[in-house]
């Protein structure tokens, strides 16, 4: 027989029960049930037509998004935001290094009284999809990270436009401290500045290590689903794609494990939505493209400008004149995947110059791009189920703009991947939908007529019962003669008749009261009620068929993926090549050739950057540079400071890049090899956040250089060796001169630009020579010509700069003075030197002899 349990049976046996406890309310247990599953975001709760936040994620976030902390029954603390303002605050959580799970409400069949809620979406930075909070024209990368002793496989995903793809790459073991591991993935992260990184758990320190200044990019993922198993069985199964046909080898494990962790993270962010990815391709590392480093793309402000940040000042924002966000993309990928194979080089050289010649051409092309909308991301959203009506429209208008781009490219050997699927599915959406829908489906019609009966005759129904409400208005207005009546609406409580309080006692008897207001009774009939019921019930009937109608539309949409994706790639690319040939007319650039015998020609080139953003009045000086595999491969360029040393060296770089990429170049003519690798090596900056010092920044960026270039390589280097006292700064840059230009080894084409004088001996090794800057000096001022001449420099007017800087005039005029005693002791030093050396006692290095 069961017992039944009373108080005094209950542990403690005590008649208190406890304390009152405001997390016991079954709306509290119901969110602290949710949180325990979701431990590492914020949750935002939604609460009618607000998302509320509670306990500690209210403490944690209300600052961050700026918002009152309050208190939920004066004692849970408490913050909210309006759901239709809510992505204003989640950019601000996300932009902080938040995720966010966001739990929507929906009613619970048993118990009405108790709205149920669910996670639809975490967001986090590496997985939006919606358009407010991404930058149009950069790619929004989720970076994943499998490494092993030799291999390490690396996925990146855009979620927000659907690519995907990883790759293998060696990860050499000859330096234990993984410093091979570190520089492979610190190039890949700054290639593709992933908003997060995942990564198998037990590497989780090792990676973090590496990424030591975006720790909090690291995201942890149990290893199991970094096997390879599960990213062939994910692969195969969500894709439904053989690994082989998608380019993956039969030991691209690591590769595998990088793409399960993706997908099992995306998954896990979209619950229970279809987010459609395309299949992840297996790229061949070195294959068509040009790997640059991570020092590269900083050196030559590629995408953003070192010195203020963002991408002004950048060869991004000076090559960008693309009309959409896909070409935006395009432009960037395309700048930091210079080609390797020449006939690829010229086909985009070809059209570039075709665009340049035609200027009416140019001007059709570009106001068919301007009608084109950004696809790739709408499919995205469109796939997490956010699509709206006038995504059918922005298809529609954009395949009709291919067609014409392609009927207007044609002859010119580039063309646009339009087929019959996409018109027939344009002509659809034309057909079915509206030419100006709702922004917002159910905010008015957006099916046209007669595509389906039914809702016509619902349609119909409506407006006839919404011309009787007007009409009833009419008739209740001269018959209880209250002119100020109206009908009107709400959603909570339908049809209603408005009186104001002073007539309100005119009401007619049939009216029954149902609500007080200030200044307002309202009333209903029976009439109005019967009027109501036609009404509601017809729009009940539009909605549901609309929602019908719009769901068929949607996976309509979201079965032609793969003929979107490849519309959207030749629209990007033409976009691209139109922006190229733009900015070469404006700017007067020239095409390069491409020289077989690997040497380097360029007439009056100019830096395209400095150039753009020269203070107006000046000019930019343009320069030669002349570089062979033979007799002049390497140059020593010294120069005063502040004389465009620098400058000089990046615009060849950025010739060169260019050159890969397609483009014209700024110069009056430029034959240009095609470069296996671009190295730089400028500047001082150090890593403090990642524990290196400015030396040791300088000696990894040398040793990497010396250690990977080839004889197809081109290498630029600034300061090198200025990170350290004198004797060791030219003891190691002469050294590293002799290496980088040894016949017997790599042999590079090199530009050294350097304030150390005394490595201009160099020249009479075989394949140097020497430059430098001009400067006049007129009546004790020092004009920079910029104008670069063969030969060597014999001063660096250091103190004339630091005059122009504004250094107090007692340091100059002591600087002065040190300057002369020093240059005194060096020349002694070296007469007393001389002298031994004639005096039979030969020294160990000739050269070197010469400097110290
Ligand atoms: P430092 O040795 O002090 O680093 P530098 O010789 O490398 O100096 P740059 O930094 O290249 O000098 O140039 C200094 C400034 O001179 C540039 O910012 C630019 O404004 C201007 N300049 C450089 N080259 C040219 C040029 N060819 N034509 C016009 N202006 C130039």
């Amino acid at each position: 027989m069961a017992v039944k349990r009373n108080k005094s049976n209950s542990p403690g046996n005590s008649s208190d029960s406890g304390p009152k406890d405001p997390l016991d309310t079954p709306f509290m247990r119901q969110y602290l049930e949710l949180k325990k599953a979701y431990p590492d975001s914020i949750l935002f709760f939604r609460m009618g037509d607000f998302y509320e936040l509670f306990l500690e994620d209210a403490q944690e976030a209300a600052p961050i998004m700026d918002v009152t902390l309050t208190r939920r029954q004066n004692d849970i603390p408490m913050a909210g935001v309006p759901y239709h303002s809510a992505e204003t605050y989640l950019a601000r959580l996300l932009s902080a290094g938040k995720r966010v799970a966001i739990a929507e409400q929906e009613s619970d069949p048993a118990n009405p009284k108790l709205m149920r809620r669910s996670v639809r979406r975490v967001m986090t930075p590496g997985t939006l999809v919606e358009e407010t909070l991404l930058d149009g024209a950069g790619h929004n990368y989720l970076m994943s990270v499998v490494p092993g002793d030799q291999r390490a496989g690396l996925a990146f995903c855009d979620v927000s436009t659907g690519d995907f793809f990883c790759l293998e790459v060696e990860v050499e073991l000859e330096a234990k401290n993984e410093s091979s591991l570190r520089s492979v993935l610190r190039d890949y992260y700054y290639k593709y500045t992933p908003r997060e990184i995942l990564v198998p758990t037990d590497a989780l320190n090792r990676v973090r290590a590496v990424f030591n200044d975006a720790r909090q990019a690291c995201v942890p993922v149990e290893d199991w689903k970094a096997s390879p198993t599960e990213g062939r069985r994910q692969i195969e199964q969500k894709f439904k794609k053989n690994l082989k046909g998608l380019g993956f080898a039969e030991d691209s494990a690591y590769a595998l494990g990088a793409v399960s962790l993706v997908i099992h993270y995306v998954t896990q962010n979209f619950p229970g939505s279809d987010l459609r990815l395309s299949p992840p391709v297996f790229r061949e590392v070195r294959d068509r493209y040009m790997l640059l480093d991570e020092q590269t793309i900083r050196n030559l402000d590629l995408l953003h400008n070192t010195q203020e940040g963002g991408s002004s000042r950048t060869l991004f924002g000076v090559l960008d004149r693309c009309h959409t966000p896909v070409g935006k993309r395009f432009l960037r990928e395309a700048l930091l995947s210079p080609l390797l194979d020449s006939t690829e080089i010229e086909t985009r050289l070809n059209l570039v110059q075709r665009l340049a010649e035609d200027r009416e051409l140019r001007e059709s092309l570009a106001a068919e791009l301007k009608k084109v909308s950004d696809l790739e991301r709408a499919y995205s959203r469109m796939s997490t189920g956010r699509g709206q009506p006038r995504d059918f429209v922005a298809l529609r208008t954009t395949v009709l703009a291919g067609g014409r781009l392609k009927e207007l490219l044609s002859g010119t050997g580039e063309s646009i991947d339009v087929g019959e699927e996409l018109k027939q599915l344009a002509d659809h959406f034309g057909r079915t939908v509206v030419a100006e829908p709702p922004a917002v489906l159910h905010n008015g019609p957006f099916v046209r007529e007669k595509i389906d009966e039914e809702l016509d005759r619902a349609r119909e129904a409506s407006e006839r019962g919404s011309r009787w409400v007007a009409e009833f208005e009419k008739q209740e207005r001269e018959k209880s003669g209250i002119t100020a009546l109206r009908v009107k609406y709400n959603k909570i409580h339908g049809y209603f008749i408005e009186i104001s309080k002073g007539q309100a006692d005119q009401a007619p008897a049939d009216y029954r009261r149902r609500q007080t207001l200030v200044g307002y009774e309202r009333f209903t009939s029976d009439r109005l009620e019967e009027l109501q019921t036609t009404l509601l019930a017809a729009d009940d009937i539009i909605h549901t068929i609309e929602a019908r109608i719009f769901q068929d539309l949607c996976e309509l949409y979201l079965d032609h993926g793969p003929f979107i994706k490849n519309l959207m790639r030749s629209l990007a690319r033409v976009d691209f090549l139109l922006s190229l040939a733009t900015q070469a007319v404006r700017r007067g650039w020239v095409r390069p050739t491409l020289s077989s015998d690997g040497s380097l020609r360029i007439q009056a080139g100019r830096h395209p950057v400095v150039e753009e953003y020269l203070p107006v009045g000046e000019q930019f000086i343009a320069n030669d540079v002349v570089l062979d595999n033979d007799a002049r491969c390497f140059a020593i360029i010294t120069g005063p400071n502040m004389a465009g040393k620098s400058t000089y060296i990046r615009q060849l770089g950025l010739i060169q890049l260019l050159t890969q990429v397609g483009s014209f170049v700024p110069a009056r003519s430029a034959a240009m090899p095609v470069a296996d690798r671009i190295f730089t090596r400028i500047g001082a900056q150090d890593n403090l956040t990642r524990g290196e010092s400015t030396f040791f920044v300088e000696m990894l960026e040398a040793a990497r250089i010396l250690n990977q270039c080839t004889d197809r390589s081109l290498v630029i280097m600034d300061e090198v060796g200025r990170g350290t006292s004198t004797y060791d700064g030219i003891s190691l840059a002469w050294a590293i001169v002799e290496y980088l230009s040894d016949p017997a080894g790599p042999q590079p084409l090199t530009v050294f630009a350097t304030h150390y004088h005394e490595l201009t001996a160099l020249e009479e090794r075989e394949g140097i020579f020497n430059l430098t800057m001009d400067v006049q000096e007129q009546g004790g001022q020092v004009v920079f010509l910029h104008r670069v001449r063969e030969g060597a420099a014999d001063r660096s007017y250091g103190i004339h700069v630091a005059r122009i800087a504004g250094l107090p005039e007692s340091v100059l005029a002591r600087a002065e003075e040190k300057l002369i005693e020093l240059e005194q002791d060096l020349e002694r030093d070296r007469e007393d030197t001389r002298r031994k050396s004639r005096g039979g006692r030969r020294s160990s290095g000739g050269e070197q002899a010469l400097l110290f």
